[in-house]
């Protein structure tokens, strides 16, 4: 069964889907990129803490824990270059050439990289094994934070085909049924996002993660401080892309909270820049980031949807 994609705007009419699909595509990769390097600034620093040194962080401005020069960007968007590197090459995703490719990732000696990622890659360098075993204490962000090639790659295909290819690359290095639900969820917002879904849907969609898994709930304390544990970081996303407008409040508003800064940055920024469309990254932003990084990202982008737009035949015409 395929599920309708591409129809209902908050109009209510037909959503022009060609262009707009590569704006709003562009829109998730760049805002991916400029949440993790606005974010990176603020890692794992408390509320108080970032209004004492930067009264409201707003500028990519590099700094923070990890040294980063301005615009410079840390796994979150180098593990998504790599995992979309690998589906361009082998024309989707499979499992032992995403593997191969973080593994690859992690030998350039990353400027940052979490522990399960790093327990992941080894044990696929150990083992050759693809899939780490199921573990609940696999639930941070780390497959969550890197998924935007997939849904760019198969945002047409069908739920199925969807889901085994988020599975497929999650499960390199985590491997947790709660993590597994938070990303899914995310993933198909972003998808819907990206054909023009209006706001409800998407909120319909995290409500019915937190239905399913009540750990999810956040309709209740604002959350301050979000780990690097999916719940907790997916709770602080929905609380700031639910609770503002425009892109850049959205942005402001995750990265002001601390703790993994970078990664709500990204993945908010991500589903945030697939909603609202690239032309409302604010222009300071997507100047500040690496060019080399912006280039990749519009380029990969590019070639994700035209990978996309060869299933085209596989779609029922709308
Ligand atoms: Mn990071
Ligand atoms: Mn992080």
């Amino acid at each position: 069964m395929f599920r309708s994609r591409g129809v209902g705007s908050p109009s209510g009419g037909p959503v022009p889907l060609k262009g707009d699909l590569q704006q709003r595509a562009l829109g998730a990769y760049l805002g991916l990129a400029v949440g993790d390097a606005l974010g990176a600034t603020t890692e794992f620093m408390t509320p108080g803490e970032i209004r004492e040194r930067h009264g409201v962080h707003r500028k990519i401005s590099g700094g923070g824990w990890l040294r980063l020069k301005p615009g410079q960007v840390t796994d979150d968007t180098e593990m998504s270059l790599a995992l979309g590197r690998s589906i361009v090459e082998r024309r989707g995703v499979d499992a032992g050439a995403v593997a191969s490719a973080f593994s690859e990732w992690m030998r350039g000696q990353p400027v940052d990289m979490g522990n399960t990622v790093r327990r992941g890659i080894l044990h696929f360098r150990t083992t050759g094994q693809t899939a780490v075993p199921e573990n609940e204490y696999d639930a941070g962000n780390g497959a969550c934070m890197r998924f935007l090639p997939v849904a760019l790659a198969y945002w047409n295909a069908s739920d199925e085909e969807l889901m085994r290819a988020s599975r497929l690359q999650s499960h390199v290095t985590h491997n947790s049924p709660l993590a597994d639900a938070g990303t899914e969820t995310l993933l198909s917002m972003v998808v819907a996002a990206l054909t023009g879904r209006d706001k409800a849907s998407l909120l319909a969609m995290a409500h019915g993660l937190a239905e399913r898994h009540p750990a999810y709930r956040f309709d209740r304390r604002r959350v301050e401080n979000p780990s690097g544990y999916i719940v907790h970081t997916l709770q602080a996303v929905f609380q700031a892309f639910f609770s503002n407008d425009s892109f850049e409040a959205i942005l402001v508003d995750v990265v002001n909270r601390g703790g993994d800064a970078d990664t709500t940055g990204a993945i908010a920024g991500m589903l945030a820049g697939a909603f609202h469309g690239l032309s409302v990254i604010p222009a300071s932003w997507r100047k500040a980031l690496n060019p080399q990084v912006r280039k990749a990202c519009e380029s990969q982008t590019i070639e994700l949807l035209a990978l996309a737009a060869e299933r085209d035949w596989a779609i029922p015409r709308i």
